[in-house]
């Protein structure tokens, strides 16, 4: 590890954050036999967040923490629902969701990914910042670094840039056009909700625009959060998550060993390109968050994953124009406006309707593969069943499904 050296270096990759993305690009690289330089502007790795468990599905990213041997805390594969009534179901799910232990500790995900990377001769220098960055025509040549007094100054073939939602290098790139903020306040503890189960409620009043959930890792380590969408609040975060608690009070007895808090704004917008000549953009930086759920670590491995294995194309074959399979990579996999349309529907919900679509959802599951239906394009039995419930729910569902146009109209 460097604490900042005077002078010029030359490398195949400098990757900027040591995040999630930056932590799985750079040990993608470092294995795969690039020089590659990792910098972070912490004095440490994972203190840009609080300890905590963050959750995220578990397709996409099995091969990948298979392949690199990343640390995952469980995988879960039940969870439970929670309808504004106070009613609920269990979920199974054969793909699942990971836990990944955030924040500074030696075994959080950020934490034992970056100690992989130098363990495969990865250079990284921490309390470092991008100072400048020079660039010839389309390409990016040199990037100055800061740490404190002293200035490096970086020769990369290839930068990527994983420096999360406010990143240096959007300065290069066509303006990003904001979505949403997505803003959470939670608390760690033990023993939360049993280790096998995720817990997910909803609650238009309560929890408006989001959820309030609960994970537990094996350890016993344990999370319990709001998520909100911030243009829809009227108090702090902070509030709405007491009040939920306060309301409810089973939530309240399950989170009674908390003992410390954490809290975040997550933004969700759509970067035109995430590659521009030799820059490569992933992550939280490359707006690379599920704009349904907030879920950013399933985006954030995948990307620093496959960034680092276009890094690794372009560099052995001499070509950066590879880089491009990059952008295709990205387009294919996080792309799907569809999900914008979701959450707006989402978002145009009251507790009616909550309770409606939760009961729906329950009735659709053991009937069909939840799982498929939910991340297949077109899966015809499945929406045979969608539409067989809904005419079963009527005339509920069909004043539901009147009323979203008018809900949206008055939404935008
Ligand atoms: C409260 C909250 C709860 C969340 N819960 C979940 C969840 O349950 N599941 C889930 O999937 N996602 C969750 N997320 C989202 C998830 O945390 C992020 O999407 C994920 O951290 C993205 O990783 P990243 O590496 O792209 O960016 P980041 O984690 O933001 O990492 C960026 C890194 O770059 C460093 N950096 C920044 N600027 C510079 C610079 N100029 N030079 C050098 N280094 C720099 C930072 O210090 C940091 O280390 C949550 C977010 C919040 C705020």
């Amino acid at each position: 590890m460097f604490d900042g050296v005077d002078g010029v270096i030359e490398c195949d990759v400098l990757v900027v954050g040591a995040g999630p993305a930056g932590a799985v690009a750079a040990l993608y690289c470092a294995k795969n036999g690039l020089d590659t330089v990792l910098i972070e502007k912490n004095r440490g790795i994972g203190k840009h967040t609080k300890t905590k468990i963050d959750a995220s599905p578990a397709d996409e990213v099995t091969e990948i923490i298979n392949e690199l041997k990343l640390k995952t805390e469980n995988l879960v594969h039940k969870s439970r629902w929670y309808s504004p009534d106070g009613n609920s179901f269990t979920l199974y799910s054969e793909i699942g969701e990971y836990y990944f232990k955030r924040g500074p500790d030696a075994d959080s995900f950020e934490c034992s990914t970056v100690d992989k990377a130098l363990g495969e001769g990865c250079k990284l220098f921490i309390n470092s910042t991008v100072k400048e960055v020079i660039k010839d025509r389309n390409k990016f040549e040199r990037v100055v670094i800061l740490n404190q007094a002293k200035e490096t100054t970086v020769k990369p073939k290839i930068i990527i840039a994983a420096d999360g939602r406010n990143s240096f290098f959007h300065r290069f790139v066509e303006k990003k056009i904001i979505k949403k903020k997505i803003v959470g306040y939670g608390v760690t503890g033990v023993n939360f909700v049993n280790p096998d189960v995720s817990e997910i409620y909803f609650d238009a009043e309560l929890a408006p625009g989001g959820y309030f959930y609960m994970v537990t890792s094996l350890s016993g380590f344990s999370s319990a959060a709001i998520v909100l969408e911030e243009s829809r609040l009227t108090r702090s975060v902070r509030t709405y998550f007491d009040e939920f608690i306060s309301k409810n009070p089973e939530v309240q007895d399950k989170i009674k060993s908390s003992n410390s808090s954490f809290s975040g704004y997550g933004c969700i917008f759509r970067l035109p390109e995430h590659v521009s000549g030799n820059l490569i953009f992933v992550g939280n930086a490359g707006g690379l968050i599920d704009p349904f759920m907030g879920y950013g670590m399933m985006p954030a491995i995948v990307s620093g994953y496959y960034a680092g294995k276009y890094s690794v194309d372009a560099i052995s074959k001499d070509d950066l124009s590879l880089l491009e399979n990059y952008e295709m990579e990205v387009r294919k996999r996080f792309d799907n406006k569809s999900v914008y349309f979701y959450r707006r529907i989402f978002e145009s919900l009251d507790n009616e309707d909550l309770n409606l679509v939760l009961k729906m959802t329950n009735q659709l599951d053991g009937r069909i593969d939840v799982d498929r239906f939910l991340h297949s394009r077109i899966y015809i039995k499945g929406l045979l069943c969608l539409s067989l419930i809904v005419i079963s729910n009527l005339p509920r569902s069909a004043l539901f499904i009147l009323k979203i146009p008018f809900k949206l109209l008055k939404c935008s």
